[in-house]
């Protein structure tokens, strides 16, 4: 099996060797990854210049065929895709910080495995929670690991979204979080006396059970399964009925 690697945070991630070493378990690992961080750079692809993917030689990957890309998360799965010829498996991560809720939409370590599955492959993304310090990967990778077995015999799941806490007592299926935010932002001055804004954001509701956030809150290894088309086929369905036009999905 052949498993490319990438993520948000660049090459030189402690999180990817991570990843890296635990894939090679399972497979032929080759990594094509970010030359400088790209973290909440969601699923963005560069279209307007070219891009160079140069060999990269550090210690920690030393065990691996491995390139650095001037562009996004996004790019690095389509050139790893385009170079290494046939790909089975695309792995992003391990994310420094989680990736959970509403965080999924503008998550680069997502979009890597978006964009495996937008060609048809299997794309599973990684995260842990990081502060200060560097995770303890010694105890993160080993349920990693635990998730990646549980999850390669199902084939029928084209993009999962892998969250591990710091120190896990077990495995989760989970859905995603969502919680309405309230647009809190910090307005303050810059050296110069002019205005500026920190984007911050404050969560309305409460942790809702069985979710990607409670799971990580509570010790568990989440796992939630995503899909690329975000139609809300119910809803579709209500205003077809509701208020016919004319044309219309059938799909509904
Ligand atoms: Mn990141």
């Amino acid at each position: 099996m052949r498993i490319l690697i990438s993520n948000d945070d660049g090459i030189y991630s402690p999180g990817l060797a991570a990843l890296a070493q635990m894939a090679a378990k399972f497979g032929e690992v080759r990594i094509v990854a970010p030359d400088v961080e790209q973290s909440s750079k969601s699923h963005s692809i560069t279209s307007s210049r070219p891009l160079r993917m140069r060999r990269t030689y550090i210690p920690q990957l030393n065990d691996f065929e491995a390139y650095r890309v001037d562009g996004t998360p996004a790019d690095c799965v389509a050139l790893g895709i385009y170079t290494w010829g046939k790909v089975d498996l695309v792995l992003s991560g391990v994310n420094l910080g989680p990736n959970i809720g509403n965080g999924i939409w503008h998550s680069g370590t997502l979009a890597a495995a978006k964009q495996a599955a937008l060609h048809g492959l299997r794309g599973i993304a990684f995260s842990t929670p990081a502060h200060e310090d560097i995770p303890d990967f010694d105890t993160v990778m080993p349920w990693a690991e635990k998730a990646l077995e549980m999850l390669l015999p199902h084939v029928q799941l084209p993009l999962v979204n892998v969250n591990v806490p710091p120190k896990p007592k077990g495995l989760a299926w989970t859905c995603q979080s969502f919680r309405h935010y309230d647009g809190y932002i910090v307005p303050g001055k810059d050296p110069m006396g002019r205005e500026h804004f920190w984007f911050s954001v404050r969560p309305i509701e409460q942790v809702e059970p069985g979710s990607d956030r409670w799971a990580v809150d509570n010790g568990y290894v989440s796992m939630t399964p995503l899909r690329l088309d975000l139609t809300d086929e119910k809803l579709l369905n209500d205003v077809q009925h509701t208020a016919p036009v004319d044309a219309s999905c059938s799909m509904a």
